[in-house]
């Protein structure tokens, strides 16, 4: 195997542009955004950013994002080191074509989770002689601050609505984040799944995916309103051949890792939904939870500040507590990439800009 120990940035961000899609084109939408040739760099406006990756609209072609982007990840869990990957952006910009988590299709294989899962089972394949492997994965969602675990078997209360969309009804009460007196913080009642075969671990994004929680605002009526945080774990036994000649035993070695690949809800403001009451204080909540994603980002990007031993605040919000604490991911030893999805469209071009100072600060 390939020793690849993480680079001294842990935290890398990508731009995804995606092409104007038919309802911009309806509405004679001009591209608003250009990729300056060669470089990394996106301009909109009289704005000028520039970032790890940019692909799309003349950007790298998208279909180097996984390799650039993920595929060290997916090294690097063998290895025993977590990750994350994030995708950030306003509602229709591209975040869950980006991850391939689109409701209940797995087989749509160009986003960024189908294609993990795929190299994830090819490497076991090749590795599983000399190592036993122990794949889990959960599934689960942040919505108004509350944990959903949108693998619960007793929780599959789908209905269908009458646009023929499946809503999550919610059934058991929320999975609650508890600290015991030595500080030691837990997710009570969150499904792991023990996987053994792609095709085990698809069926789990795809139920995931159908009872994911959703809602309509003006803006697009399949807007997702929560953070989905889908889990691979990897556990490995391997038996190391000890060489030395008093004492030729077999030692075990023991690693345990995992890839956190997070679509987050949308990233435009309240008002710009149009919507108040119940959509409204969602707004608030989920906006909550992106600043403070932003500002932990923001920290562990910054070398200096991590290694004076700043303050990460993780502790402002329920994902950034999550991804902390739960799952040893964001930080120590674990890299993140956050992949800021864009629309072109000049009608979107107040949002993509907030989007793209977002993205900016994080790096
Ligand atoms: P989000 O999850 O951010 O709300 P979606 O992933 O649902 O956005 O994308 C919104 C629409 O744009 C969908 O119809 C999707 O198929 C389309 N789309 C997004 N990204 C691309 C892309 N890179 N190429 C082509 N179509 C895309
Ligand atoms: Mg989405």
């Amino acid at each position: 195997m390939e020793s690849t120990p993480p680079d001294d940035c842990s935290v890398k961000v990508a731009v995804h542009i995606r092409p104007l899609i038919g309802d911009e084109r309806l509405q004679g939408c001009k591209d608003c955004v250009t990729v300056v040739s060669g470089k990394p760099q996106v301009q909109i406006g009289s704005h000028s950013f520039t970032f790890d990756h940019v692909y799309g609209s003349c950007g790298s072609p998208s279909t180097d994002m996984y390799e650039q982007c993920a595929a060290p990840l997916v090294d690097g869990l063998f290895q025993g080191y977590n990750a994350t990957v994030l995708a950030y952006g306003q509602t229709g910009s591209g975040k869950t074509y980006t991850m391939g988590t689109g409701s209940g299709d797995s087989s749509q294989t160009g986003g960024i989770v189908p294609q993990v899962m795929n190299s994830l089972f090819t490497k076991i394949e090749t590795l599983k002689d000399q190592i036993e492997f122990q794949i889990h994965v959960s599934f689960i969602e942040i919505h108004k601050e509350e944990v959903q675990d949108l693998l619960d078997p007793s929780n599959n209360k789908s209905d269908t609505t009458s646009n023929g969309k499946v809503a999550h009804v919610p059934g058991k009460p929320p999975i609650q984040i508890r600290e015991t007196s030595n500080g030691v913080i837990t997710l009570a009642g969150s499904t792991e799944v023990s996987v053994s075969t792609l095709k085990e671990m698809a069926a789990c994004l795809d139920q995931g995916s159908i009872s994911r929680a959703t809602g309509s605002t003006n803006m697009n009526n399949q807007s997702s309103r929560s953070h989905a945080i889908f889990t691979i774990t990897v556990e490995q036994m391997r038996k190391i051949n000890t060489d030395s000649p008093d004492n030729g035993s077999l030692k075990e070695e023991y690693l345990c890792a995992k890839l956190h690949l997070v679509d987050l809800a949308g990233s435009e403001r309240a008002k710009r939904t149009g919507s108040d009451g119940m959509r409204f204080k969602e707004g608030v909540h989920i906006n909550k939870g992106l600043l403070a994603l932003g500002n932990v980002i923001s920290a562990l990007g910054d070398e200096k500040k991590r290694k004076d031993g700043a303050h990460v605040p993780y502790r402002d919000s329920k994902l950034t507590r999550l991804l902390q604490v739960l799952f040893d991911s964001l930080g120590g030893n674990s890299r993140t990439v956050m992949i800021a999805c864009i629309s072109p469209a000049d009608i979107n071009a107040e949002e993509t800009l907030n989007t793209l100072k977002y993205a900016n600060r994080a790096r």
